[in-house]
């Protein structure tokens, strides 16, 4: 058993280093089409049906299932987009030094497309059925806000009970049972130019009026209610002598629960509506891009699915409440039980020291796996299998 598990773990990195050595940037739709074509023959000499979702400017992506497949209730969400730009592969090739594995992508979320590979024939090896409930789909774009790739992922949610989406583990291991919703809002300030020498008592200025709601806005802020409101992004102004006749904003938001967006929508836009400096006028635009991903009755039961599970592998699952917004958020939305962060541990995603915790590779898996078994025996009266313990036994 051992053997065979060792030689598993030599594919599953043999795979990693193909995939983290291809660019795959949102903007690159070459790199991530090669990505998809790799996945794609890997899980067709499995026996599962491909369907490729041609884009024209972004990567394609990919729905997979089972041929005999009939109405599953497990998705499965992961992407195979990096945020690194072309070069970066062969800048810094996929490396390993002892436990941790290194290169663009690695652990967001290359590793995660092995882990779910391999979950998939783990179950097929061990002649368990589950692996006719999972519909699976790998999108092109989830760094850039999946635009391209929502419809998709929401017409394979449709009929689903349980998502689980495999963004990487927090640094103990921990799940993402709770995520934030994210808006974004962009404020137009029109003044009035006029000379600052010379007519300056004549020039409204868009930028003294954006200052003033820069500051009106952030006090919208709210931590105990996990509301934040971010003027990230200014830019105005003609020239240091000219009262500035046009200025900008970036407005980021995020919420904890979707119902908070109106409250916070209204005071944007009575703050906006009543201009301080009056002679200027404000415009605003934007709108909700991720909805919270939440917890109900029914993620619940799955957290503690995969914490019983987590255990008798002999690692504590905890949940986490991250601020970033995923896929997850879509099916949670939904209503669909869904749980992130079911992926290897690593940690540094986006940044050139990103690492993935090589150990880690082979438990997700076996967890992954097993979750997928236990989700779709949970109702029937057969005996849980417990084949794929085995995997943990043998890694040490
Ligand atoms: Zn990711």
């Amino acid at each position: 058993m051992s053997e065979r598990v060792n030689e598993k773990m030599e594919e599953m990195l043999e795979l990693l280093e193909n995939l983290v050595n291809i660019d795959s940037g949102s903007y690159f739709k070459q790199g991530i089409d090669q990505v998809g074509a790799i996945l794609s023959s890997e899980y067709k000499s499995l026996g599962f049906d491909v369907h490729v979702h041609p884009q024209e400017n972004r990567g394609n992506n990919l729905v997979i299932r089972h041929p005999d497949a009939v109405a599953p209730k497990v998705m499965i969400a992961a992407h195979m987009d990096t945020v690194f730009p072309i070069g970066t592969a062969k800048q810094r090739p996929f490396r390993v030094d002892g436990n941790y594995a290194y290169g663009p992508g690695v652990v967001d979320m290359k590793a995660s497309l092995v882990s779910v590979l391999f979950a998939m024939k783990t179950l097929m090896e061990s002649q368990d059925e589950a692996y006719k409930n999972v519909e699976i789909v790998l999108n092109s774009d989830e760094e850039i806000g999946s635009r391209h790739s929502r419809t998709l992922i929401e017409e394979v949610g449709k009929g689903k009970e349980f998502a689980l989406i495999v963004e990487a583990a927090g640094k103990n291991g921990s799940i993402v049972t709770q995520r934030k919703g994210g808006a974004r809002y962009k404020i137009k300030v029109k003044g009035v130019p006029a000379h600052s020498g010379s007519d300056h008592e004549k020039g409204r200025s868009a930028i003294e009026e954006i200052a003033h709601k820069t500051i009106k806005l952030h006090k919208i802020t709210d931590y105990d209610k996990g509301i934040t409101v971010n003027v990230g992004l200014i830019k105005g102004g003609t020239s240091a002598n000219t009262i500035a006749p046009i200025a900008e904003a970036e407005v980021d938001v995020r919420i904890t629960k979707l119902e908070q967006i109106k409250a916070v929508e209204q005071k944007i836009q009575e703050i906006c509506s009543d201009p301080t400096i009056k002679g200027t006028k404000i415009e605003v635009a934007g709108q909700l891009n991720r909805p919270p991903m939440v917890k109900t009755e029914k993620s619940n039961q799955l957290i503690r699915i995969v914490q019983e599970i987590g255990k008798e592998l002999g690692i504590k699952i905890k949940e986490e409440f991250r601020g970033g917004c995923s896929d997850g958020s879509f099916t949670s939305c939904m209503g669909i039980a869904t749980v992130d962060g079911m992926g290897p541990i690593g940690g540094n995603g986006h940044r050139d020291d990103e690492y993935l915790e090589i150990s880690s590779l082979p438990v997700r898996t076996a967890l992954l796996a097993e979750t997928i078994s236990r989700l779709t025996h949970m109702n029937t009266n057969e005996p849980i299998k417990r084949h794929l313990l085995n995997i943990k036994d043998t890694i040490g």
